[in-house]
């Protein structure tokens, strides 16, 4: 079984752990540059990006990571996560680092006021088994994708019907919405065997 880093700055990364286990793969923390070497795939957990950018500064772990993304470790973001992943970030503080490891544009906070915070329930093209449980908490969208990321998933209905939650770019994969709190594996399943497919 591949072994999967969760990133361990900042956010619900117990909740990535316990899922990353449930479907199958060994599940590692991530706190130093050289943990990165021990993994076949990172998750980058939801919670604040702006913090866990500069917690990623502080320990040393931006460049590393950048590079080992670059390089093409796998990656799975939900919502924070999703953030520090893509290359063009909306919204965020001027001095946010992001990783450019996918080829979107994020509105961070996207989702304003009224519906801050909220579930639905959304289709995931590639991942078989009906509808799945989102849960939305100050998540971000995507704005727009480059020629490489495919749209995996929409928000169905409501004030924001239509705007982009899931994408996948070869073997990064980001969620604007969180799995890991749901107790549905689909998303983490659907990683975890990207990453063993390449590990
Ligand atoms: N709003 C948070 C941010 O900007 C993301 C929220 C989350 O991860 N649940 O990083």
């Amino acid at each position: 079984r591949p072994t999967i880093g969760v990133l361990a700055l900042q956010g619900d990364v117990r909740e990535h752990v316990a899922a990353l286990e449930a479907a199958g793969a060994a599940a590692v923390t991530v706190r130093r540059p050289a943990e990165l070497d021990a993994i076949d795939g990172i998750v980058i957990p939801g919670g604040e990006s702006t913090t866990m950018s500069r917690l990623l500064d502080l320990l040393d772990l931006l460049v590393p990571l950048r590079t080992r993304l670059a390089e093409g470790l796998p990656a799975y973001g939900s919502c924070a996560g999703m953030i520090l992943l893509a290359s063009d970030v909306l919204d965020t503080r001027p001095d946010a680092h992001h990783l450019d490891a996918l080829d979107i544009t994020v509105r961070r906070n996207a989702f304003g006021r009224q519906v801050q915070s909220f579930e639905t329930d959304i289709d995931i093209a590639d991942v078989p088994g009906g509808p799945m449980r989102a849960v939305f908490i100050r998540a971000p969208w995507v704005e727009a994708t480059g020629a490489g990321v495919t749209v995996l998933g929409r928000v169905p209905d409501g004030p924001a019907a239509g705007r982009v939650v899931a994408v996948r770019q070869g073997s990064v994969v980001a969620t604007s919405f969180h799995p890991e709190v749901t107790g549905d594996l689909r998303i983490h399943r659907y990683f975890t065997d990207i990453v063993a497919a390449g590990a």
